[in-house]
Formats: structure tokens, sequence, C-alpha cells
């Protein structure tokens, strides 16, 4: 009989905080170390104090895996390593470990600058706990000690993500993170060689959701925001800064130039640029025809995509901003949201998943009015 015991610190039945504890053969790892966009208090974080009442979390922990960069997988890691004193290895891959910090100072300056929290993890802590990363490759078997093996396989979502293949003996645990089994416009599939796990841990946040075929879903996508434009409204579009951006921007960047519109499109600077750069640094990790198209043509230099200035929220006419963070919780996306959303011919799109809790979500629920703080609420049609 295996013994593998496996208790969530997050996600669970919960989307959001992914931190998952499995013992394997006697070793214990730590699978991502993600916060909850939808708290703003210490549930924010997984609860570590369940690893060891003690404090001594590196002799409880042999290792840490970090799946990929986005923040329900990664934002409670320097807090982790640098304020509860975790001091064992931490993996991830190259792009994962380039793009991931972006990621948490961005996180860091909403949180501490914008809503004046204090203890919270600073820039220096985000660049030791970076320091501690110990980069993998693709199919790069892992001794992490004598027992312990890792490997990581390829699993299409943003780039730089994997899934982990662990093995103690003849014990074996899969851990997919968030995955994609079909290629999008500039990532490919998930693939893992065959094997076969005692246990299978999988994301399934839209399991039990039949989704419309993605063609469908690119057409009406597309098809609204033409009719928004026609009419002279503003479209803005809430998104993560990597990830469904990039295959967003392709999407209409193509139809733009096919329709012959005119209308600008717009994307928040800074985390963009540094974005486009991860993503030509990292070339080899996305599909097989941007890397093909991409000696003649650079897929992520935009020909109608230009950078945003706040300046232009008041403009007239008609446009479309891709803005940060997807789910409309602060920063620009939300002041942007704030200024157009009373408009009836404005319209916002929102292409990722909303946690609980913010505005985003209520978007989606179909909440008229939203009630953003004592003193501002928003109606939107
Ligand atoms: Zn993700």
């Amino acid at each position: 009989m295996p013994n593998i015991n496996i208790v969530p610190l997050g996600a669970g039945q919960d989307v959001g905080r992914s931190c998952i504890l499995v013992s394997i053969g006697g070793k214990n790892i730590m699978l991502d170390c993600g916060m909850h966009m939808g708290y703003n208090d210490e549930r924010r974080f997984p609860d570590f104090s369940y690893i060891s009442r003690s404090g001594r979390l590196t002799q409880h922990l042999d290792c840490v895996l970090i799946s990929h960069f986005h923040l329900d997988h990664c934002g409670a890691l320097p807090y982790f390593s640098e304020m509860v004193g975790y001091d064992g290895p931490i993996y991830m891959t190259h792009p994962t470990k380039a793009i991931a910090p972006i990621l948490l100072e961005d996180y860091r300056k909403i949180t501490v600058e914008r809503k004046g929290e204090t203890n919270f993890f600073t820039s220096q802590m985000i660049k030791d706990c970076m320091k501690k990363v110990i980069p993998i490759n693709l199919h790069q078997s892992i001794k992490v000690d004598d027992e312990l093996e890792i490997k990581a396989y390829y699993a299409g979502h943003v780039l730089g993500a994997v899934m982990f293949h662990m093995k103690v003996g003849t014990e074996s645990v899969v851990y997919t993170g968030d995955y994609n089994m079909t290629p999008d416009r500039h990532l490919g599939s998930a693939w893992i060689d065959k094997c076969k796990p005692n246990v299978l841990i999988t994301e399934s946040t839209y399991a039990t959701t039949i989704r419309d075929s993605k063609r469908c879903r690119e057409r009406d996508f597309l098809k609204k925001v033409h009719d928004c434009i026609d009419k002279g409204g503003k479209v803005l579009i809430p998104v993560f800064a990597l990830g469904r951006a990039q295959e967003l921007c392709i999407l209409l960047e193509t139809y733009w130039d096919r329709m012959n519109l005119k209308a600008p499109i717009y994307f928040s600077t800074g985390l963009t640029e540094k974005a486009n750069h991860y993503y030509k640094l990292f070339i080899t990790w996305t599909n097989q025809k941007i890397k093909n198209t991409f000696v003649q043509r650079n897929m992520f230099e935009f020909e109608h995509i230009k950078a945003f200035d706040r300046s232009y929220i008041d403009q007239p006419g008609p446009m479309v901003v891709f803005a940060t963070p997807g789910m409309l919780h602060a920063g620009l996306s939300l002041q942007i949201f704030k200024k157009w959303a009373s408009n009836e011919n404005n319209m916002v799109v929102i292409p990722g998943y909303c946690v609980a809790g913010t505005v985003g979500h209520k978007v989606l629920a179909g909440q008229k009015k939203i009630e953003l703080d004592k003193k501002n609420v928003v109606c939107h049609g």
C-alpha cells in the first residue's frame, strides 16, 4: 500500500491560494504557494502554521515546487521564505523565475502603496526569495535528495507553466497546476510521458462547465467588440499581465488588419513591455507556429496596439483598452471601470476567472449596482 498523504492548504474546494502538501515515501513537498485575490486579511495566504507548530519549516519540508507565475500559485512565496522562514529548495522554470518577481512586485505595490497595508513583504524580500530559487528545464529529472526525484512537463496555460511528476521509490504523484489540452494562439498543449502515478492532482476550475468551442467564443468576442466600437463606445478588457492578454492581442491585431479598423487599441504599459520582453526571451516555450513566423515577423510587436496613458481615459471616441488587474479589484482596470461603467455604449469584457469578493466577480454575476467602498457606488448598463 502506498503511503501518500495530501492536504490542501488552499485551492481544494476553492479557486485561488493554491497550496497543496504532499507526503510521499516520507518526503514532504509543497505544491505551489499562492495567494487569494478575494481577501485582504490574513486569509489571503495559506495557513502555514499547519505544517509545523514550532515554526521550523525547513526541517519539515523537503522542497517547494511552483507550477507557474500566476499569483494564485506563487503570490505567498516571498512571505513564506522571507517572513515565515522557510529556507529549503524552491523549484520553478526559467520563465517563471523571470516573470514571477514582476507580478509579485506589482501586487506588493498595490497592497502596500495604494492600500497602505503594513506587515507585508518588501521589494528586497522578493529579490532575496528569488535568489533561493533553483531553475529547472522541461523533462529534466532532478534529484532533490537521494530518494526524491522530480520532473517537469509542459502545461501550456501561460509561458513557463509546468506540471510536476514526483517520485520516491515506487510511489509517484502527478500535479498538473493549471494546464491546457488545446494549443492556443501563442502556446502549445500540455504533454506528459506515459505514466501510472498513484495519485493525480489536477486543476478543475471549469470541470463542471461545458465551454463553447473556442472558435465560437472568439467570433462572439470580436463581434461584440466591433459592434461596440461602431456605436462609438469604449471597450475595457481587464487582464492578467501575461497569458490570455497576449492571446487576445494577437486575435484583435489580426482582426483589425483584416477588417481595416481604425479605432485605437491600447495596452497598459510597464508590465506589458516587460511581458513582451520575456516572451521574446523564452520563445522556445511558445508554440510551433509562433516559432516559425518569429524569424520573419515578431508576433509580439503589434501594429495596431499602442501603449496606454492614463490621460486617455477621458478622451472622447471609441477605443479598446487592455488593463491590469484581471479581476477589477484594484489599480488601472478598476479606475477605468469606474469612469466608463455608467455609459451604456461602453462595454467590459472579462476574459479570465474572477474570485468571489472582487468587482470582476460581481460584474460576472450580473450585479448592476456595485458598491466599491463606503462612498462609491457604480451602476452599469
Ligand atoms: Zn494560472
